[in-house]
């Protein structure tokens, strides 16, 4: 064996990188194009308010400063807004961070991380950065509790966490009230935490959606992770949090990455949490947006299926080709298939003006496939 195949790790073996959205620019650069409409990972496109880029502007100053490694007024205002202690609140680099930090604080040796899929890569990825062996899940995602029983059954006596996405990426539906609660019942008392991911729960309309921090109040053995990387808009800063039992707080704390928030992160994050009348505009902005796109993708006789998310599930058997002839229109998309989720493709609802773009893209690029 080689020095370089005995280097690396073997438990790595078959792990593939996260494949993200490709960014504007090297679209731009592949294919010559002037210019490119990214709706491929679900941000939030609308301009921010004043008093966060204020907050942006005014940190700039402080770079030459280690951050607060506590982001000690990031987490009070994030305790104050939930009701818990700042004990109970994680600040860290966004979900993304969060998650590796707190697989890495709760799996020894064997353990096991779950989740249904399809779902969100970064679970899988997360969970075996810490060595767990990973346990999928398949569920229908079709709001139908059949799976809930086979969730619990998956969890064994080796089974640490189970990380429910709700709503899910990328099928956008929720697990509701009913399911959920019934799932996290039936976790009770075992020693696998259910970790929620919430990072869209602000788009849900659906009234049968329960957040986790309802069953955290409950039952105990919760972790609710939220991000500011979708409606509050700050997806390039890096921020997230997410409420947790304490002794889990305290024993991420001993291996996440310390001054992992930036200075930056931290003081914007604070202003976008009062910003309350900011979301919900973005938020009806962005429903109603998705309401005129869906219609007009029915429209063109295309199957949309329901979601309670920023983004739109479009059904394709030949979603590859869909998706390579909307990037030589300069439209980036996602294709289900780096999801997990083959035949689909994933369309986050972006400013109206985008929309349009894609829309008018989408029509031409399914004339130039049926004339073929
Ligand atoms: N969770 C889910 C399910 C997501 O789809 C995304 C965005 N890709 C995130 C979290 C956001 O991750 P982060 O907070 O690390 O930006």
């Amino acid at each position: 064996m080689s020095w370089k195949s005995h280097i690396v790790r073997k438990s790595l073996a078959d792990v593939e990188p996260y494949r993200p959205g490709k960014p504007i620019s090297e679209v731009q650069r592949e294919l010559g194009l002037q210019s490119a409409i990214r709706l491929c990972s679900n941000e939030n496109p609308w301009p921010l308010p004043e008093k966060v880029l204020e907050a942006v502007r005014a940190s700039s100053e402080e770079i030459c400063r280690y951050p607060d490694p506590a982001s000690y007024r990031l987490k009070r205002a994030i305790a104050m807004k939930w009701g818990r202690s700042p004990s109970e609140v994680i600040v860290g680099a966004g979900t993304e961070g969060i998650l590796y930090s707190l697989f890495q604080s709760i799996i020894d040796e064997g353990d096991e991380v779950a989740y249904a899929v399809p779902t969100y890569p970064m679970y899988g990825l997360a969970a075996a950065a810490a060595g767990a062996k990973r346990i999928e899940i398949r569920t229908e995602w079709d709001g139908g509790g059949s799976c809930i029983d086979r969730l619990a059954d998956a969890c064994g006596p080796r089974t640490k966490a189970l990380v429910i996405c709700n709503p899910n990426n990328p099928t956008g539906t929720i697990m509701n009230r009913a399911d959920l609660t019934a799932l996290a019942n039936s976790l009770n008392g075992r020693e696998t935490l259910l970790i929620l991911d919430e990072a869209y729960a602000e788009y849900v309309e659906d009234p049968k959606f329960a957040s986790g921090i309802d069953l955290f109040d409950q039952l105990g053995n919760v972790v609710m992770i939220r991000t500011f990387s979708k409606i509050y808009g700050l997806a390039a800063l890096r921020v997230g949090y997410a409420i947790a039992p304490k002794p889990v707080v305290e024993t991420y704390l001993k291996v996440r990455k310390v001054f992992e928030v930036n200075s930056i992160a931290q003081n914007a994050a604070l202003a976008a949490l009062s910003e309350t009348a900011y979301i919900q505009e973005v938020r009806e902005r962005t429903l109603a947006e998705r309401e005129r796109m869906s219609n007009a993708l029915r429209d063109m006789g295309i199957h949309v299926q329901p979601t309670q998310t920023n983004f739109i599930i479009l059904d394709f058997p030949n979603a590859r080709t869909v998706f390579e002839n909307l990037l030589m229109e300069g439209i980036i998309v996602r294709l289900g298939d780096d999801l997990g989720f083959p035949g689909h493709l994933r369309v986050t609802v972006g400013l109206p003006e985008e929309n349009d773009l894609f829309l008018q893209g989408l029509g031409k690029v399914l004339k130039r496939i049926a004339g073929r």
